[in-house]
C-alpha cells in the first residue's frame, strides 16, 4: 500500500475528528419502520428516515419484488442501451409519465445519477446555469460536470433570480435549477414566480423534487402542487425517498427523454436497475395513484407533529412540509439533544455546520404516514424531557 496515500487519509480523518465533523455510521438492524432497532437498541422511534409514506417495507412492494426476482432474476445483466433494458423498465417509465402528467420519463439508478445525467447533457459551454444557493449536493455536482457558465442566486429570492437572469442575457440557452422542497428547512421553492421569470427571460426551468415526490400535490410533486407541471421543462424525482425503494427519474417532454436516452452518461454507462427494484417501484406508483390515504396520513401526522412541538415551546423554523427542523442554534446543544433523545428512545439526527450555517444547528425530524398517534406522542414526551433537561425549552 502507498504510504503517502495512507498517511494523508489518516491526517484527513484526524482533522475531521478534531473539528467534531466526524460522524460514525448508525447501524439499523430492522426494516425502515416507525420503530426500529438501531445500534443494538430495539423499539427506537424513527424520525430520521425519508420513508415518508411507509412504503419501504410495504407488503405489496415486497411481493412485487419477490415475484420479479422469480420471473426476471436478480440483475438486469447490462446497461440499458446494450441489453439491460427490460419490459419492466418500459412499464415503469410509462406509469411514471401517467402519474406525473408529463409526456415521458427516464429512470436512472438514483436521484444523484439523474442529476449527473441530465445537467451536463442539456447544457454547453455557451449556456448559463442559474442555481439556488441551497440546492442539493447532487445538483452542485451535476453543474460541475457541465461546461456552462454558472450563477448562484440567493435562496428562494425572486429578485436575486431576476438579477441573475438579466446578467446572463448573452448565453445561448439558460437553465434555472431549484430544489422543489429544500431538505434542511423544509421550505418550498416559489415555482410560480420562478416559472413567470423564466418565461419573461426565455430560460428553461428544472426542479429537483426529491423531497416533493410522494409528498406534495397528492404525491405528484411540487410542480403539480402549484399547477405548473406543464411549464417546467425538467422535473427530477427520486424513487428512493417517499417511493420507498431506490432510483431517480427525469420527467418532461418526449424530446428531452429521447435525447437523454442517447447521451446521458449514467444511463449509457451504468447498469440498469434490477428487476426487484423496478417491480417494487411500479407497485409503489400504483399505490400512490389509487390510494390517497398514504399522503393524507403523512400530512395529518405532519400537522399534529408541528403543532405539538410548537405547544412544547420548540421552534420549528420556516418548514411547510413534513421535514420539521427543531431549531437549537448552538452546535454542541444540538448534538447533546440528539444524544438525549436517543437515550429517551428517539432517533432524530442533529444537522450542524457545514451542512447548515454556523449557529443554525438543529435536529431534523420527519414524521411519516407510518407513525401512529402513540408513536408521535411518545416522541413528544421524549422531546419534552430532553428539551427541558438541556434548557432548550
Ligand atoms: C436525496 C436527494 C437526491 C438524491 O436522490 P437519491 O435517489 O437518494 O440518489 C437528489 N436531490 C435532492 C434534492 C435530494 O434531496
Amino acid at each position: 500500500m502507498n504510504e503517502t496515500l495512507q498517511g494523508w487519509l489518516g491526517n484527513q480523518i484526524e482533522t475531521l475528528k478534531e473539528q467534531n465533523l466526524y460522524k460514525p455510521l448508525v447501524v439499523m438492524d430492522s426494516p425502515s419502520e416507525a420503530r426500529i432497532t438501531v445500534n443494538g437498541k430495539a423499539n427506537v422511534i424513527n424520525l430520521a428516515s425519508n420513508n415518508y409514506l411507509g412504503l419501504a417495507n410495504h407488503l405489496k412492494l415486497k411481493a412485487a419484488a419477490i415475484a420479479a426476482v422469480e420471473k426476471y432474476g436478480a440483475g438486469a445483466g447490462a446497461v440499458r442501451p446494450i441489453i439491460g433494458n427490460m419490459s419492466l423498465h418500459i412499464e415503469l417509465e410509462r406509469r411514471l409519465a401517467e402519474f406525473k402528467h408529463v409526456e415521458a420519463t427516464l429512470v436512472f439508478q438514483s436521484g444523484f445519477t439523474a442529476n449527473a445525467g441530465v445537467i451536463p447533457t442539456i447544457t454547453d459551454a455557451e449556456d448559463a446555469i442559474i442555481t439556488d444557493e441551497l440546492n442539493h449536493a447532487s445538483i452542485i455536482d451535476g453543474v460541475r460536470l457541465s461546461k456552462a457558465a454558472r450563477k448562484i442566486y440567493k435562496h428562494n429570492d425572486l429578485n436575486a433570480l431576476e438579477d441573475a437572469l438579466k446578467q446572463t442575457q448573452g448565453a445561448k440557452k439558460r437553465l434555472v435549477i431549484t430544489d422543489g422542497v429544500f431538505s434542511m428547512d423544509g421550505d418550498i421553492a416559489p415555482l410560480q414566480g420562478i416559472v413567470a421569470l423564466a418565461e419573461q427571460y426565455d430560460s428553461a426551468v428544472m426542479v429537483d423534487d426529491a423531497h416533493g415526490s410522494g409528498v406534495l400535490g397528492g404525491g405528484r410533486g411540487t410542480a403539480y402542487h402549484f399547477g405548473v407541471h406543464q411549464k417546467i421543462d425538467i422535473q427530477l424525482g427520486t424513487l428512493s425517498k417517499a417511493v420507498g425503494v431506490m432510483g431517480g427519474y427525469i420527467a418532461g417532454s418526449a424530446k428531452l427523454v429521447d435525447w437523454l436516452t442517447q447521451r446521458a452518461r449514467p444511463f449509457l454507462f451504468s447498469t440498469a436497475p434490477p428487476p426487484a427494484t423496478t417491480a417494487a417501484i411500479i407497485a409503489a406508483i400504483e399505490l400512490m395513484d389509487t390510494d390517497p390515504s398514504f399522503t393524507e396520513r403523512l400530512w395529518e401526522n405532519t400537522r399534529y407533529w408541528k403543532a405539538e412541538l410548537g405547544k412544547l415551546g420548540f421552534d420549528t423554523g420556516i418548514s411547510e412540509t413534513p421535514i420539521t427542523p427543531v431549531m437549537v442554534g448552538d452546535e454542541g446543544n444540538a448534538l447533546a439533544l440528539q444524544r438525549a433523545l436517543f437515550e429517551e428512545g428517539v432517533l432524530a439526527l442533529a444537522i450542524v455546520f457545514p451542512t447548515v450555517q454556523r449557529g443554525k444547528a438543529r435536529i431534523r425530524t420527519m414524521p411519516s404516514a407510518m407513525h401512529s398517534r402513540q408513536d408521535l406522542d411518545d416522541a413528544l414526551t421524549a422531546f419534552e424531557r430532553a428539551g427541558k433537561r438541556l434548557g432548550i425549552i
